[in-house]
């Protein structure tokens, strides 16, 4: 079996296989790490302790990584740090129960299918995970950025069906969604625009609060009715 996918450093120790579980002990082999705190490199060892993140599926079998991990002793006077546990950023997070890659791959599948269509895709590929924590993955990623939109739309949606609101700008010559807002009201809207200078059009409903909270956070920029609720106006007096 191929294990060249593992950190370079690192041995594999023992593959065992329990059930349809495939259990991979393994250990970094470097003889000396750098404290976290002062990057000075210790090969005094105060302790092991194992760690259990899942991983990747092999095959359609859920793989267990059982990392022997070790405790050292920072021996740098100016350091603060008495003791230190072995660190690989880029492949496992302190205290993370899931590789990066393992965690990287939920969370894109969980943001094209959501979590529940997220559990059952990944299910079917070997992976045991709960809608609630591919959500939870979903909202450790960080949102994207964007540049202030030349032509606003400005709407309001419910989190909770008529009893919470909120707002929800969007770009409309990109077809994107720019920020949601937590509330429906003036103020709000006039702070995210005083603070995103540059729209030009504001597209919006009809209500005074959206007119208002424009008219005062993008004084020079143009209002305009948009389509839906103008079509909405005209069916209700029709
Ligand atoms: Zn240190």
């Amino acid at each position: 079996m191929d294990f060249s996918f593992l950190p370079d450093s690192w041995q594999l120790l023992e593959s065992v296989q329990d059930g349809e579980h495939l259990i991979l002990r393994v250990q970094d082999q470097s003889s000396h790490r750098p404290c976290p705190h002062c990057q000075h490199l210790s090969a005094h060892i105060h302790s092991h302790y194992v760690r259990r993140p899942q991983d990747l599926a092999l095959g359609q079998r859920p793989v267990t990584l059982f990392v022997h991990t070790r405790r050292f002793r920072c021996l740098n006077p100016a350091c603060g740090c008495v003791t230190f546990a072995e660190r690989w950023p880029d492949w496992l997070e302190p205290h993370a129960q899931r590789t990066c890659r393992l965690a990287q791959r939920q969370s894109q599948i969980a943001l094209q299918v959501g979590g529940e269509g997220g559990h059952r895709l990944l299910q079917i590929l070997g992976e045991v995970t709960s809608a609630d924590t591919l959500l939870r993955l979903l909202r450790r990623l960080p949102l994207p950025s964007f540049t202030t939109p030349r032509v606003l739309g400005v709407d309001d949606f419910c989190f909770r069906r008529r009893k919470t609101y909120g707002t929800i700008l969007i770009d409309l010559e990109r077809h994107r969604v720019v920020d949601l807002l937590p509330d429906r009201e003036i103020a709000t809207l006039t702070q995210w625009l005083q603070n995103h200078p540059g729209v030009e059009v504001i597209s919006r409903d009809r209500s005074g609060d959206y007119a208002r909270g424009a008219a005062s956070g993008a004084p020079d920029a143009q209002q305009i009715a948009d389509r839906f609720h103008l079509f909405g106006n005209i069916r209700e007096a029709v």
